[in-house]
């Protein structure tokens, strides 16, 4: 029996580590020149660093892709700090304040019935959006409810699904502060995330072969038969299984009919060189501005804005010019002048996790019994994020027989 795994994103990757520790070895084929998808490191030229494509944080309850990482040997580069707290700043007022996985709030004119008020996510019907469940007039909306729904959903609050936010609040802040910590991949993402992954599948015996964009695949009586490449093309065997693990649109090309999500939301991330190097902050939420978190990481502060549509259709001039002088803000830092910088704007990043979008999530099983699926939009239940792609690649390892 072989397994073949089409893309090597988390969700791949993930799918693969699960299948070669049952000792079943796998082939990945991927399209590009490297692994790691949406969820990457790279240098770049402009800014002569190693950056990621864009922040990524992920959550101490995130509970598969600590597994994953515990399974790649990379759990220690991603380890979180001492408190679960998360600083915040109005770009506005200057107002400052420090969100804590307890009941003490010290969110400027919030109240612990503001607090309370998440639970009304809980029971929101399937069809009701963010905006709908929560009092939006409530000063903790724009200060926190907003800047959460948007950054783990990357949907505006006003059509993002409540039931989805619940499922991230409830596996998080309602398991403890323990579950609640930011962790942060400090050496970039593709060493906490992607090589470690890759070098444990080569110790096992798996196959990573980069620049192998699958093109089609062709049927018969109801099952996948071959696998067609730029070069060559692969005959399946009566036992083989093809995982699909590629993005919505890569997988709709190649299986139509597939019911799926039709919508995406952008993300921008805005990376600049700054005078020097930033000991003392590591990450901040912002709001009042159109910055919406930055991270630090030595002399390279990333600036991300989600659900970023309207801010992708600018010039990356324009972008660089808005969000720099809001880091200065942030930092703290004297009036200096546009630096160096890199914008990145990743036009597909997620689907838009509305509750109509929501219903089109397949799960791994297709209608084709030698195709299984993985990827942050299949139906694992959770928002398209690390913990969702990890979990539809284990989904999917698991329903290997
Ligand atoms: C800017 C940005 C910021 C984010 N921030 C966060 C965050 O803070 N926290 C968080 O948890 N999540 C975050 N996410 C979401 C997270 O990155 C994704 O959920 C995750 O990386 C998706 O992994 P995947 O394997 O499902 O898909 P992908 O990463 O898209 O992987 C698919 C792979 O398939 C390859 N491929 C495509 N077509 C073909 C083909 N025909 N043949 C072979 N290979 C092909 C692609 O090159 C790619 O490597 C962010 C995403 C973005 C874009």
């Amino acid at each position: 029996m072989s397994v073949h795994i089409i893309g090597a994103g988390l969700s791949g990757l993930a799918c693969a580590v699960r299948l070669t520790n049952r000792m079943i070895p796998v082939t990945i084929y991927e399209a590009t020149e490297h692994a790691g998808g949406r969820c990457r490191s790279f240098f770049d030229n402009v800014l002569k660093r190693n950056i990621d494509n864009g922040n990524h944080l992920v959550l101490s309850g995130n509970r598969q892709a600590m597994a994953y990482m515990q399974a790649i040997g990379s759990l220690q580069s991603m380890s979180p700090p001492l408190q679960a707290a998360f600083p915040f700043l109005d770009l506005k007022n200057g107002e400052q304040w420090l969100v804590k996985a307890s009941w003490k709030l010290r969110i400027p004119n919030c109240s612990i019935l503001d607090l309370l008020s998440a639970f009304k996510l809980a029971w929101a019907p399937k069809d009701l959006t963010v905006a709908e469940a929560l009092n939006t007039s409530r000063p903790i909306f724009r200060k926190l409810w907003e800047p959460l729904c948007i950054s783990i959903l990357n949907t505006a609050p006003e059509e993002a699904a409540a039931s989805l936010l619940w499922t991230v609040f409830k596996e998080s802040f309602g398991r403890g502060a323990q579950a609640c910590k930011p962790c942060i991949a400090q050496q970039g993402l593709s060493k906490s995330l992607v090589d470690p992954a890759l070098t444990l599948l080569r110790q096992n015996g798996s196959n990573v072969r980069f620049k192998e964009r699958l093109k089609s695949i062709n049927f018969k009586d109801g099952r996948a038969v071959t696998l067609i490449f730029g070069h060559n093309q692969i005959s399946l065997k009566p036992n083989d299984t093809v995982i699909i693990a590629l993005p919505i649109l890569a997988t709709g090309a190649l299986l139509p009919g597939l019911s799926c999500p039709n919508q995406h939301r952008s993300i921008v991330n805005a990376h600049f060189v700054l005078p020097r190097t930033i000991t003392d902050l590591n990450f901040i939420g912002l709001v009042g501005g159109v910055s919406q978190w930055l991270f630090v990481r030595e002399d390279i502060a990333s600036v991300t804005v989600s659900a970023a549509d309207q801010l992708a259709k600018k010039t990356n001039e324009e972008i660089a010019k808005t969000i720099w002088p809001e880091v200065l803000l942030a930092l703290k830092l004297d009036n200096e002048p546009l630096p160096v910088y890199r914008i990145i704007k990743e036009k597909f990043a997620t689907f838009a996790q509305t509750p109509e979008q929501l219903l089109l999530r397949p799960n791994a099983q297709t209608e084709w019994p030698n195709i299984l699926l993985a990827g942050d939009w299949t139906d694992t239940g959770l928002p398209a994020t690390i913990e969702g792609a990890v979990t539809s690649g284990h989904n999917a390892a698991d329903a290997v027989r």
